[in-house]
């Protein structure tokens, strides 16, 4: 009797656990589901590695990337894609792989115009130092309105907001990263342009830049715009186009410019 007893009470107990395995594998897939996670993009809505998920472009990451557009340098740097501010041919020389500024020129901007994009900008300020503060090897790149200040801050005191690599009248670089006068040096800039509606701005610019490779500005939201001080520099942002020519400042000095690219960016 005991020996049946036993064998039922295992027979059960198996019936149970049988269950119990049945019940957890039907609840699996469930749960499975319930962690699966999506993201919604502006390709569609995709699983967290979802190998049919449209990849980037590939593109060749040379010195210059692949899908950039040269402004100046390659194999025959020329003002081709330059003009100045009214349209004319720009009174700036070309050098041997260089375009310089020439005092009383005025600026000089690319025919093509740009929003929100990456930039990559070599300069070096004059060799010969003359000159203090703002007037020594001052020129600047202007995305839209708003200007990376170019200066020869190797030990030129000035005031520290319109230092080589301030948003002028903004924002003051991290670091004073300055190689010395005469050297090349580099911007590389991510600049996401203002969105207006109307006349305020409802999306401020933001800038971050890399001067010869040390981060200077850090996703700076620019708080206005960067005249010179005087109703621009204290103003709000003015509103203007969605796209505007690249430009570089003549303020006079010598200042060179070379290998100079841009790379669209979305909004
Ligand atoms: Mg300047």
């Amino acid at each position: 009797m005991k020996t049946v007893l036993f064998s039922v009470s295992v027979c059960l107990l198996m019936i149970l656990a049988g269950c119990a395995n049945e019940q957890t594998a039907n609840k699996a897939p469930v749960a499975k589901a319930e962690k699966m996670q999506y993201v919604e993009t502006d390709t569609g809505r995709w699983l967290i590695h979802d190998m049919n998920r449209p990849a980037p472009p590939v593109i060749s990451a040379g010195e210059i990337p692949s899908d950039a557009i040269v402004l100046f340098g390659g194999t025959e740097p020329s003002l081709s894609q330059w003009t100045d501010v009214k349209g004319n041919p720009s009174k700036w020389i070309v050098g041997d792989g260089y375009m310089e500024a020439v005092k009383g020129s005025g600026y000089i901007q690319t025919k093509q115009k740009f929003g929100s994009c990456q930039l990559h900008v070599e300069f070096a300020t004059p060799s010969r130092v003359t000159g203090t503060s703002q007037g020594r090897g001052n020129s600047g790149v202007f995305l839209m309105a708003y200007e990376v200040q170019v200066l020869d801050s190797y030990d030129n005191k000035t005031y520290p907001d319109g230092q080589c690599a301030a948003l002028y009248g903004r924002a003051l670089p991290l670091v004073n990263a300055c190689r010395k006068p005469g050297e090349w040096q580099s911007y590389d800039i991510i600049f996401h342009r203002p969105i207006f509606k109307g006349n305020k701005v409802v999306r401020k610019a933001t800038f971050t830049v890399f001067h010869n490779g040390v981060l200077v500005q850090d996703h700076v939201e620019l708080q206005g715009g960067t005249g010179w001080k005087g109703p621009h520099a204290i103003s709000d942002y003015e509103p203007h186009p969605d796209k505007l020519p690249i430009q570089l400042q003549d303020h006079g000095n010598s200042v060179r410019f070379r290998n100079i690219w841009i790379r669209e960016l979305a909004d």
